[in-house]
């Protein structure tokens, strides 16, 4: 359902609604017309949120209640998230082009991250360590303090409420980054959190530039912890800042991930993880399938299928629901037609797509499938951030292998098969964070996950999570002699 968007949005900070001498405008990927303007934070609003936090955190109204008010505050953000669901949803859609059914799913997912770490909120148990005689000896796991989190722009709201929710429920406070290009979702998931009536500064939120408002956060000795999900090239710029404090930081970086298929994969899970594995969100997701490389013996029998499914893919704003959205901006679309550019000038041939949809006033790029594409070639290794597809064929097992695991990447990976044992096999040797089986993204918030190599360190959801947004500390007593 269609919702009136108000025409100014604005900053979160310290329990109030803040506004800003600058203006950002949000526009609408599909169509390039405004949707609304929100207050852009500076330093001083950056300053004013970092300090809010402190307040809250260190001996302040964050950690005097029991964890058990925790539970009750993640609950009650969870159950107003839930409520503005449809209006946040619609907002979402109308800023970032995805679908708006997608859009309601980010909130329901955001709802579910306050639900499932509201579980735990009271469970961070310690551990006693036996040293004999004379000696006890403890461990407790304490908030990190303030917590920064860098939010991108592809799911700004279940990526936010991803770290949100576990640093809240280990009793840290919050200054939250959204990204210039969809911010608004974000300030409807910051309204369920005024709605929860946590203390004042418990979370805050700021719509400020990576470069300034960013680079301040991050290099700030207030952060006690980094939490970032983005590209590599920031993340490599947001760990030198850190480096500076010694900040512990969660990296959520980017991934070049392979999906491998056997001769013996039900079809229809291969086809229907392919929809979803690149075309889903028009191909901007760091854990994306965007490459396929299946057995030479039904290469080009999937290959057919796999064009096939993508030239059928029909496109439209997302309000309609249609299979396939824009791109978030002009800048994504022109850097992703780019590559398919370079790629065919490299020799790899666009089975479908590998062009913007020229007849479409918005940001849209035709679904893409490559074929005939070497491992060496940019195309092969480079996330790409779009809705393009690497199809490659391979003999045996061990090159499978070595083509999935031939980038500097590491987020995922997929096997599809029916051979348990060759399943469990590849699941070993893949280098990623987390590997499907017969169907990509079966996972969900309950799943550790997280890359290795450039694709980052440390782990969000799960039960995992929650020992990112802790420091450990040991107790150790020395008691009267027997
Ligand atoms: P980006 O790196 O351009 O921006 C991410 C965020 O960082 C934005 O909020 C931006 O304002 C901020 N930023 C920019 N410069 C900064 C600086 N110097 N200091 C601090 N903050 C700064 O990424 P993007 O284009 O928004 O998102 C796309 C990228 O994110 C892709 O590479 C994708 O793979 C990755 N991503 C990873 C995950 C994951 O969980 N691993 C999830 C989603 C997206």
């Amino acid at each position: 359902m269609k919702h009136a968007i108000a025409s100014r949005w604005q900053n979160y900070i310290d329990g109030h609604w803040v506004d800003g001498e600058r203006q950002l405008l949000v526009s609408n990927p599909a169509t390039t017309q405004p949707v609304a303007s929100i207050a852009l934070a500076g330093i001083d609003e950056a300053e004013r949120a970092l300090d809010a936090a402190t307040r809250c955190a260190d001996g302040g109204a964050l950690s005097r209640p029991r964890p058990a008010q925790r539970v009750q505050w993640l609950l009650r953000i969870a159950a107003q998230i839930r409520a503005l669901t449809e209006e946040g949803a619609w907002v979402l859609c109308q800023e970032n082009g995805k679908t708006l059914r997608d859009a309601r799913d980010e909130f329901v997912e955001a709802a579910r991250y306050f639900e499932y770490y509201a579980g735990m909120a009271d469970k961070i148990e310690g551990s006693s360590v036996p040293l004999g005689n004379g000696y006890v000896d403890f461990t407790t796991h304490e908030p990190m303090g303030v917590s920064v989190q860098i939010v991108p722009w592809n799911f700004p709201v279940s990526i936010c409420a991803r770290s949100l929710a576990p640093a809240l429920a280990a009793g840290n406070a919050v200054v939250v980054k959204s990204p210039e290009l969809s911010p608004l979702g974000l300030c409807v998931l910051f309204r369920a959190i005024e709605r929860a009536g946590l203390p004042r500064g418990a979370a805050n939120l700021l719509c400020g530039l990576g470069s300034e408002v960013g680079a301040h956060l991050v290099s700030s000795p207030k952060a006690k912890q980094i939490v970032f999900t983005g590209s590599v090239a920031t993340g490599r710029s947001i760990l030198a800042a850190a480096a500076h404090w010694a900040t512990p930081s969660v990296m959520e970086l980017g991934g070049k991930s392979a999906a491998v298929v056997f001769p013996d994969a039900d079809r229809e899970q291969v086809l229907a993880s392919v929809r979803s594995g690149i075309f889903f969100n028009a191909g901007q997701v760091c854990s994306a399938m965007s490459r396929l490389l299946v057995h030479r013996d039904v290469h080009d029998e999937v290959l057919a299928a796999v064009a096939d499914l993508a030239r059928g893919l029909v496109s439209g704003p997302g309000e309609d629901n249609p299979d396939h959205t824009p791109l978030i901006s002009a800048a994504q679309l022109e850097r992703v037609q780019a590559i398919c550019n370079a790629a065919i000038a490299e020799g790899a041939q666009a089975v479908v797509g590998g062009d913007r949809e020229g007849d479409r006033t918005g940001h849209f790029m035709q679904p893409t499938v490559f074929a005939g594409v070497r491992a060496d070639m940019k195309i092969a290794r480079e996330e790409v951030f779009g809705p393009v597809l690497v199809v490659m064929p391979f003999e045996t097992e061990d090159e499978a292998v070595e083509i999935a695991n031939g980038t500097d990447f590491g987020l995922v990976a997929g096997v599809f098969t029916r051979d348990l044992d060759r399943a469990l096999r590849l699941t070993r040797r893949l280098r990623a964070g987390q590997v499907f089986v017969n169907e990509w993204y079966a996972g969900g918030i309950e799943t550790p996950f997280g890359g290795v190599g450039l694709s980052g360190f440390g782990r969000e959801k799960g039960q995992e999570a929650l020992y990112s947004y802790v420091r450990t500390k040991n107790v150790a007593i020395r008691v009267q002699r027997d």
